[in-house]
């Protein structure tokens, strides 16, 4: 993005004009050169916290004990840290001092891998002391330094080392590898929300099998607080995570937890203890949900479907998450591990497509409109039959106006009475 970039220039270069050495840093760099779509822009200089807060308009002082300063520059943002080495790790994860040095290169030697360890100028001048370039070149991950030390420091980077890998689709350099093996009982010191966020990346990444199978490798994965009953198995329901677009990575995360056998419920406790959203674990309970339910409406009849039972699913859980386990049936397809025949799936979609109220506030009629039309007093068969109205209304077995529901309203209950 340019105007990232030309902004991050901006900083770089007012921090030189006032005589301080300043550069482009880590994940940026990387990316850059990996032709990635760069996130943000880290910058890396020897000027001290405080006098980068003063030679910016607006800042934000993020962690200034660390070291970094939020710069603000026209509506972009910036971290701006002073170069610095951290000293003495406490529990696996804390460094228990920082302190500032005056050379690039020592602020390289802290951070976790080659590729991250990298800077570039204003000019374009590298610095990559470790062989970043080469790494990426030979696409393998590769710590800075000696990687039992260097994992044994902080073990959040042996999961981050397993993401990159994953994400990425390169190799773990032999040695890191087996300081991941040294270490991996380090893990649980590290909290989950830490492990999911990488999980997340892995997962919505171009081939989380892979991640997840390197998870599983490294002994990492039965390490975790409350790992998925996963076993680095292998089958038609895994090789569909990938075909999901990631951006639906809920639908991936359900996929994960129905081939690993997970009911909804199960499911929904894992969840809180993978520390995900509500709403994440919504999403995610609710599709696997559906998937439950309409296993046991269908039954042993794959292409058995009625449109009923559909509706009232869909009711249920919402349009959305209907729609994402429809996206879950395709890719099941695909992979050949379908639950539900492909011409049902698109009579679904259709079904599904054409429904036009999903609630009871949507219905044209009201409860209080019935109970006169019926002249029977309230009780609990008013919600039945106001759920039963919306089930036909919503299946366009009945028109949503309000004479015909109250014909159909009136129908029911004389039935109802006649039996
Ligand atoms: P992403 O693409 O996920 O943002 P990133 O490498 O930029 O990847 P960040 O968490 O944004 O990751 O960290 C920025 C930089 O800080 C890294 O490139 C690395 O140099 C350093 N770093 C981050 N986490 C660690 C860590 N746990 N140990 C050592 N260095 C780290
Ligand atoms: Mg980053």
């Amino acid at each position: 993005d340019q105007a990232m970039a030309d902004r991050s220039a901006e900083v770089i270069r007012t921090l030189l004009q006032h005589g301080y050495e300043a550069y482009w840093v880590g994940g940026c760099v990387r990316d850059e050169y990996m032709g990635r779509r760069v996130s943000d822009m880290d910058i890396t200089t020897s000027a001290r916290p405080e006098i980068t807060a003063s030679l910016f308009p607006k800042v934000i002082p993020t962690g200034i004990q660390h070291g970094t300063v939020t710069v603000l520059m026209e509506g972009e943002a910036f971290e701006v840290t002073t170069f610095r080495i951290e000293g003495g790790y406490e529990d696996h994860r804390h460094p228990t001092e920082v302190a500032f040095v005056g050379d690039v290169e020592q602020d390289l030697r802290r951070r976790d891998f080659t590729m991250n360890a990298m800077a570039i100028g204003l000019d374009g001048t590298w610095v990559d002391p470790f062989g970043g370039r080469a790494d990426i070149d030979r696409r393998r991950i590769r710590c800075v330094g000696e990687a039992s030390l260097r994992f044994r420091e902080d073990a959040l980077r042996m999961v981050r080392c397993i993401r990159f890998a994953s994400v990425f689709g390169f190799s773990i350099a032999p040695r890191t590898w087996k300081g991941i093996l040294a270490e991996r009982d380090t893990l649980s010191f590290i909290a989950m929300e830490r492990i999911r966020s990488e999980f997340e990346k892995i997962m919505t990444g171009p081939s989380p099998l892979r991640g997840l199978s390197m998870f599983v490798r490294s002994g990492l994965y039965s390490r975790m607080k409350a790992p998925f009953p996963y076993t680095g198995h292998d089958d038609s329901m895994l090789s569909a995570i990938p075909l999901i677009d990631p951006e639906h990575a809920y639908i991936r995360w359900s996929l994960l937890l129905l081939a690993c056998d997970i009911r909804s419920q199960a499911a929904d406790e894992l969840l809180r203890g993978w520390t995900f959203s509500n709403k994440q674990r919504q999403e995610i309970v609710s599709l696997m949900s559906i998937q439950e339910e309409w296993l046991k409406i269908t039954g042993a009849d794959k292409d058995g479907m009625d449109k009923l039972p559909w509706v009232r699913l869909v009711l249920t859980h919402g349009k959305a998450s209907a729609g994402g386990w429809l996206r879950l049936q395709q890719a099941l397809h695909h992979s050949g591990a379908a639950a539900t025949a492909e011409t049902a799936n698109r009579q679904l979609a259709e079904w599904l497509e054409e429904m036009q109220i999903q609630s009871l506030k949507d219905l044209a009629v009201t409860g209080n409109e019935l109970v006169q039309a019926l002249g029977k007093r309230g009780g609990p068969w008013l919600g039945e039959l106001l759920g039963q109205l919306l089930l036909l209304a919503a299946a366009g077995q009945i028109n949503n106006d309000k004479e015909s529901l109250i014909d159909e309203a009136k129908r029911v209950v004389m039935n109802h009475e006649g039996s």
